[in-house]
């Protein structure tokens, strides 16, 4: 119907010397969508989250924001309305929660703003709120992954890309984060989400791409892939 997507990538290459990771992806997020990409260890998921920051070198391709390019400089890139929680949460151990919360809203100057998504944050996971004055490096590995994702929002982005949210954590502390990313959209958050745990990204998402060895080899609404028996042989055979 002629939308133009939010995020867009187009023929996206990335290597790491002799390997290549990524041989050309495509992928569109719209507005207000949750996009998982799921695939196997080392498929290029992870790569493909940083070379959107601009974390990892872009060989070739393009990368867009409402039609603008994004920045190979991924502060440059936060500025520009996309940010990350990264695989394996990344959090300041020696820092506050509060502390790192607020290091996530470094593009921003206005501190009553800065302190009203402060607000919103807490009222998303009121864990955080109890524990803000609590070092990052004590919190369980569920609430580090609530101050990686707390963290991202705090930009204010106008896209949030999760790594692997699941990663580690106990089967009920998945089901709380992943419900809390389903409150975070439906405020209007537009999502793009990578995932092993393909299943669950499934149930959440709204449209996905399965990632193989670099390429995108399937694509559709989430509810078609998780019917697909290539798809359920392939990636949901556990859990
Ligand atoms: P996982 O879920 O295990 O993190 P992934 O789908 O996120 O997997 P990537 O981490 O993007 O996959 O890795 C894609 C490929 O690139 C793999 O073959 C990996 O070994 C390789 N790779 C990733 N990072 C580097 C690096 N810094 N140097 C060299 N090779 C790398």
């Amino acid at each position: 119907d002629g939308k133009k997507p939010l995020l867009s990538v187009r023929g996206l290459e990335v290597s790491y010397g002799a390997i290549k990771a990524l041989l050309g992806v495509d992928l569109d997020v719209y507005e207000g969508e949750i996009v998982s990409v799921i695939g196997a260890n080392g498929a290029g998921k992870s790569t493909l989250m940083n070379a959107i920051m601009g974390d990892v070198a872009r060989q070739a391709g393009e990368v867009s924001l409402d039609g603008k390019p994004l920045s190979s400089k991924s502060f440059q890139v936060v500025h520009q309305g996309v940010s990350l929680s990264p695989e394996g949460r990344k959090v300041f151990a020696p820092l506050t929660v509060e502390e790192n919360l607020m290091m996530g809203a470094f593009p921003r100057q206005d501190r009553l703003e800065i302190h009203r998504t402060l607000a919103h944050v807490f009222e998303l996971f009121p864990r955080l709120e109890e524990r803000r004055q609590q070092y990052a490096g004590t919190l369980s590995g569920g609430e580090q992954q609530m101050l990686a994702i707390g963290r991202a929002l705090m930009s204010t982005p106008r896209v949030l890309l999760l790594d692997e949210p699941s990663l580690g954590l106990a089967p009920i502390v998945i089901k709380d984060i992943f419900k809390e990313l389903k409150t975070i959209n439906e405020g209007g958050m537009t999502i793009l989400l990578v995932e092993q745990n393909a299943r669950q990204a499934l149930m959440l998402s709204h449209r996905a791409y399965v990632l193989q060895t670099g390429r995108v080899i399937m694509e559709g609404p989430s509810k078609e892939l998780l019917a697909n028996p290539e798809v359920e042989a392939a990636y949901l055979g556990t859990g």
